[in-house]
């Protein structure tokens, strides 16, 4: 029996790629065997083609040049209307489409992932799977040897990833559900040697579509479809070129097949990308038409996902909810890529029925942002997906998160934030405790410089970090000027601009107006730094806001109770509720949360907090007989903002210490 972290079925590109994207951490990465039946690579390449996302994919890996020199393949198409890819984007490095045979892909990431320390084990076959609470328990058949059947043994791991293709045993033995329609239209494939035809690509002809590409090594790839024609069984070379003939009235049958194979329109993605320690990726979780290349494209993508979330989860350095957000990011865009090839399916194979639609489409694609929009579709680039984090803590965040003698656990290392307003009062309280668990802490303010000082100081007596930034929010490109120094400032501590927790706190507090004194210059400033700049906050923030993100917005118990001379400040406050409450759906697919907190009467350190009378009349609010410290909002806060808090979205929190209770 053999125990590792992780196992990857299929040493396919996929499954090559996950192997190596897990063991990239290097000393903190989780062992991984990967698991082949087949004894050798087959040397065929179903795949030719690289899109501009998956490029810089391998470039940002540093895997790009391992490749060499990529020829570019010209443009491509969208139901066999023509399509260059390299509209998706002038100024992308990679737009456009690659040659990158499946075969010289497949040695090169075999090599790259066995230099990163993941095993491979060619030969040996999954014939059963048991998941339980610790783990997976894995049945493997070794690879025949002398005519003797291989030796059965098993291999405990903590997770499974099931990279194996259309035909995938994983996705049968785990259990996983498929939805969508099977093939109805068939295509037959062929690399043939010893042909001069003339290179075309998805012509159509009166009884079928045929396409041709010449390959540097001297053999053609043709693609053939008779319309009405359904052939079946084992391909030959003979059906091959009878279609061939029938549709071209070319003859080729002199040339020599050297790979034969056929595909169909098969639309079908597994519901669940995830089962609890089973993971799926590549054309195991979703089989499809592999027209342009978009097959490979999207599976390697899918390892690029999983990769590091499932590193960080078989290490125990993240929890296994971070796991749910590869489907929640994977599964839609599989499902939007597959509705992109079915749409081509039917233009590209339907006959009269379609005409007056490919005519339509044709129109369409005269116009530029309609073939930006599909080319970013197809090429990958309209998936945004949260950044994986850093491998490592850049050295310059350190120090502040290993100070002896601190008092923390540590539950935000790595992390950073942006308390807006945290000069003083709850704020302040909320950036101490954020930096005390470790997070890196932006102290926003406007005027207080002095107290804004004083916060960061604080923090770095216990060993902390922070740094402080000035913007006064309610005005004019006030969130501009917010995320310049933010940016700044995160930049040069931590060499990127990720933002993981956004605080927003700020506001202009109510001293109390009858309602028909407040004027409407009053009103609007309510509004604008209150209601208006926390929401443009939100919407730059999540920009830069991976998985695991969090947003806390500062409300208050006064929009549970009626106090008719803050009408408007509750308003404003009443409006943050709903930002809250509105964007969480939008934000848990990306695995960020957001919440409202409401603070009761809390002594933020204000003139009345100095009258013992008025601080004894204020006590009686609360069901505790006293009023808040800024530590006690300060604390929900923070609890908000860790991983334990990855239940709770979209809620509003009271922490009003009971006031509400009546
Ligand atoms: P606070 O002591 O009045 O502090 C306000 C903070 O916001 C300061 O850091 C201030 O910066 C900043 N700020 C105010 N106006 C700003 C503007 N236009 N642009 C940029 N920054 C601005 O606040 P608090 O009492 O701790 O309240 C914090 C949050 O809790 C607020 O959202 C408030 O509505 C809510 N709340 C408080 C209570 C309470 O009793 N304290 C009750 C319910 C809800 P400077 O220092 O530079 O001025």
């Amino acid at each position: 029996m053999t125990r590792t972290d992780v196992v990857v079925v299929g040493a396919g590109p996929v499954g090559l790629f996950l192997a190596a994207e897990l063991r990239a951490g290097g000393a903190d990465a989780p062992n991984v065997i990967v698991l082949e039946q087949l004894t050798e690579p087959t040397g065929e390449s179903r795949a030719s083609i690289l899109h501009a996302r998956t490029m810089e994919i391998f470039a940002d890996r540093g895997f790009l040049p391992r490749l060499g020199e990529l020829p570019p393949v010209g443009p491509g198409h969208f139901g066999g209307l023509r399509l260059d890819l390299a509209e998706a984007d002038p100024s992308h490095p990679y737009a456009g489409q690659w040659e990158c045979l499946q075969h010289h892909l497949e040695t090169e990431l075999q090599a790259h992932a066995v230099e990163l320390g993941a095993e491979i084990r060619r030969g040996h076959t999954v014939t059963g799977l048991r998941t339980g609470d610790d783990g997976v328990h894995v049945e493997v058949r070794g690879p025949a040897a002398d005519g003797a059947p291989g030796a059965a043994y098993t291999i405990e791991a903590a997770y499974l990833a099931g990279c194996d293709g259309e035909h995938s045993t994983v996705r049968e033995l785990g259990g996983f559900t498929s939805a969508g329609h099977d093939a109805d239209k068939v295509m037959l494939r062929a690399d043939v040697a010893g042909i001069e035809i003339a290179n075309r690509r998805l012509e159509r002809f009166p009884g079928g579509i045929a396409t041709a590409y010449r390959r540097p090594d001297g053999t053609t790839r043709l693609m053939v479809h008779r319309f009405g024609e359904q052939p079946a069984g084992e391909v030959t070379f003979e059906q091959v070129a009878a279609a061939w003939a029938a549709v071209t009235g070319e003859d080729i049958g002199h040339g020599e097949a050297r790979w034969l194979n056929r595909f169909g329109t098969v639309s079908r993605q597994v519901t669940e990308y995830r089962r609890g320690r089973l993971l799926l990726a590549g054309d195991a979780a979703h089989r499809q038409m592999p027209v342009g290349g978009q097959a490979v494209n999207l599976g390697l993508q899918d390892a690029a996902n999983l990769g590091w979330k499932l590193a960080r989860v078989a290490t125990g350095a993240a929890a296994p909810a971070l796991l749910d957000t590869y489907h929640s990011e994977r599964h839609p865009a599989g499902a939007r890529t597959l509705a992109n090839i079915d749409a081509q399916a039917r233009l590209l194979f339907g006959t009269e029925d379609v005409l007056a639609l490919r005519d339509v489409f044709g129109e369409l694609l005269g116009q530029a942002p309609v073939r930006r929009h599909l080319a970013r579709m197809i090429s990958g680039l309209d998936v945004t997906e949260p950044p994986r984090p850093e491998r490592s803590a850049p050295p310059a965040r350190l120090p502040h998160t290993h100070q002896p003698g601190r008092s923390t656990v540590d539950r935000l290392t790595d992390k950073t934030a942006l308390v807006t307003g945290s000069s003083r009062g709850i704020g302040r309280a909320t950036a101490i405790r954020l930096a005390r668990e470790g997070a890196l802490v932006a102290v926003h303010y406007t005027a207080n410089e002095q107290a804004a000082d004083d916060t960061v100081e604080l923090i770095e007596k216990e060993g902390g970090s922070a740094f402080t930034v000035r913007a006064e929010l309610g005005v004019p490109g006030d969130v501009h000027e917010l995320f310049l120094g933010l940016e700044r400032g995160l930049k040069e501590r931590t060499g990127d601009t990720r933002l993981d927790i956004l605080v927003n706190n700020a506001a202009v507090t109510s001293t109390g107006s009858a309602p028909e004194d407040l004027t409407p210059e009053e009103f609007d400033r309510y509004f604008a730094v209150n209601a208006k700049a926390p929401y443009f906050i939100v919407q730059r923030a999540i920009g830069q806001m991976p998985s695991g993100g969090r947003i806390v917005n500062l409300t208050t118990g006064v929009t549970r109770t009626s106090v008719p001379d803050q009408v408007a400040y509750a308003m404003t406050k009443g409006a943050i509720e709903q930002l809250t409450f509105q964007l969480a759906r939008i934000l848990a697919p990306r695995g960020i949360t957001i919440n409202s907190v409401a603070p009761g009467i809390t002594d933020n350190g204000g003139a009345i907090f100095d009258n013992p009378q008025a601080v004894e009349a204020m006590s009686k609010f609360s069901a505790f007989n006293r009023v808040g410290e800024a530590g006690d909002v300060a604390d929900v806060i923070t609890f908000l903002t860790t991983d334990e808090a990855r239940w709770i979205t979209g809620a509003f929190i009271d922490a009003t210490g009971g006031t509400l209770l009546g």
